[in-house]
């Protein structure tokens, strides 16, 4: 175990975890418990706010990462299209097992026999045996027949319906953009405001990523948040996966489209695929749920985070746990606690080979450096492997290959620092002087793994770099990676 300078670097945690940020831990006081607690990436939720409230979190955080001469991500999490039902006479409605129960464009209060459903392009789209699942599956309606502009539905599972309700559609493409009007407004507010992260929800095919991502354009990095079952199809995960930058195993949405016992299974192949295409993975959503009102988690609880671990999760992430529960800072020391346990258990490596078995080697240059950097650590105990990366690639890549040494990566500046915010085992730093010499970055680096508490005078720590040999100057630029060597620390 190394010794680290500040209480929460006491132990190097590959594993980062994320918390949302909400009305119990928005003050500059609470953030920094959250820090110190262990939180490397803060969720800010524009589910139900725009700018205006979550600016000025985002500008909190950018301070304390002053303070702690650290580079702390931080993302915008866009709302996506929520569906909601209309209004009822009494402000709610019972619906009975087996009735029947019509949805429709008539904007007038429903009642039990129908409900309006105001969107008209869905209520075109809905066919014969497709289900509606309102208030998070807790009601469950299937379509009979579409009549144009009513659908009639059967009751497969009753109960109270109350105004506005939210509605999930698990069998039905729906035609419009996965950015709503409110998404595009806060979308550009957060790029005026230099968040480098967002996250999309409710995405449902590649075409979708594509057009979220011409929207966002390529400055902005794309977490793919995969909620809905067409997105989790064999025909488009890779392809999707290919198109973001991170991706989130969003549980909750996706618990309640495609049943919340196909969710163990749908999170094992997203990660596994996330290994094979090369991109950080998050798995969120009732982590450790029962500590929104107690300050333990159920044994339930604890194995589900240590096993997304063992998976090879990138980022494990906490919601209304941290965002609205009573023990923020309990909560995070109990997920530091896990992970931590999990990823100095002898079994952990044995698991690290198995996502290992996922992934797709190429035969480039670069890919053969990394892999040979990640083997020459290992080989002889490395205390770190440090990485210069232009775009952050090479070390998106060495993350992948799961080194036991931590990672380092030197990047040329903040926004591809924040870029590796979200890849397990690795500490971005940005270059403060001019690295080209090859005296200038040994001693740089030396400088860091001390300061860092990663290694001692006389330790070993592997260097991967590009370098164009006849200049002999050293490339901060994305495919260069041509050189490996191991540096005595100074
Ligand atoms: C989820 O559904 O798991 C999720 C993270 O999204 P949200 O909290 O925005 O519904």
């Amino acid at each position: 175990m190394i010794k680290k300078k500040t209480s929460f670097n006491e132990y190097f945690r590959k594993a980062k975890i994320i918390a949302t940020i909400g009305p119990k831990t928005d003050s500059t006081e609470e953030l920094e418990k959250l820090i110190q607690a262990g939180v490397s990436i803060f969720r800010l939720n524009f589910s139900h706010d725009g700018i205006d409230i979550q600016g000025p979190k985002a500008d909190k955080i950018k301070e304390l990462g002053k303070k702690y001469g650290r580079h702390i991500t931080f993302f915008a999490d866009l709302q996506g299209p929520k569906l909601r039902l209309g209004t009822f006479k009494d402000g709610s409605a019972e619906i009975k097992d087996g009735q029947k129960f019509i949805v429709d464009s008539n904007p007038e209060e429903g009642d039990s026999n129908r409900v309006y459903l105001p969107h008209p392009d869905i209520l075109k789209a809905l066919k014969a045996g497709d289900k509606i699942l309102i208030d998070d599956g807790k009601l469950q309606l299937e379509v009979v027949k579409n009549c144009g502009d009513s659908c009639e539905t059967k009751v497969l599972v009753g109960g109270i319906i109350k105004n506005k309700k939210g509605f999930n559609l698990p069998d039905t493409i729906l035609k419009s953009s996965c950015l709503t009007e409110k998404d595009k407004k806060d979308l550009a507010d957060v790029k005026k405001y230099g968040f480098d992260w967002v996250a999309v929800s409710f995405v449902q095919t590649p075409e979708d990523v594509m057009d979220a991502r011409k929207l966002i354009g390529d400055d902005t990095y794309l977490i793919l948040k995969l909620e809905r079952p067409s997105a989790v199809a064999d025909e488009n995960l890779e392809k999707m996966v290919e198109l973001a930058d991170c991706i989130m195993v969003a549980r909750g949405d996706l618990g309640v489209e495609l049943g919340a016992w196909r969710v163990p299974a749908a999170q094992k192949k997203i990660i596994a695929m996330c290994a094979k295409v090369g991109r950080p993975v998050i798995v969120a959503t009732q982590m450790l749920e029962s500590m929104i009102e107690i300050p333990f988690p159920t044994r339930a609880e604890a194995t589900d985070v240590a096993n997304a671990i063992f998976e090879g999760a990138d980022c494990v992430m906490l919601s209304a746990e941290t965002a609205t529960g009573k023990y923020p800072d309990i909560v995070v020391q109990t997920m530091n606690n896990i992970i931590v346990e999990a990823e100095t258990s002898p079994q952990y490596p044995e698991y690290m080979n198995m996502f290992l078995e996922n992934i797709e080697y190429s035969d480039s240059i670069s890919d053969a450096m990394y892999e040979a950097a990640v083997a020459v650590s290992d080989s002889i105990n490395a205390k770190a492997i440090v990485c210069l990366t232009g775009s952050g690639t090479s070390a998106i890549n060495l993350s992948h290959l799961k080194p036991n040494a931590p990672i380092i990566a030197i990047a040329p500046d903040d926004h591809t620092a924040a870029k590796l915010g979200f890849c397990g085992g690795v500490l971005p730093i940005v270059a403060e002087a001019n690295l080209e010499r090859q005296e200038d970055l040994e001693s740089f680096v030396s400088k860091i793994v001390k300061e860092e508490f990663f290694a001692d005078k006389g330790d070993n720590v592997v260097l991967v770099l590009g370098r164009n040999s006849e200049e002999s100057k050293i490339l901060f630029k994305k495919g260069t990676t041509n050189m490996l060597s191991v540096l005595k620390v100074s």
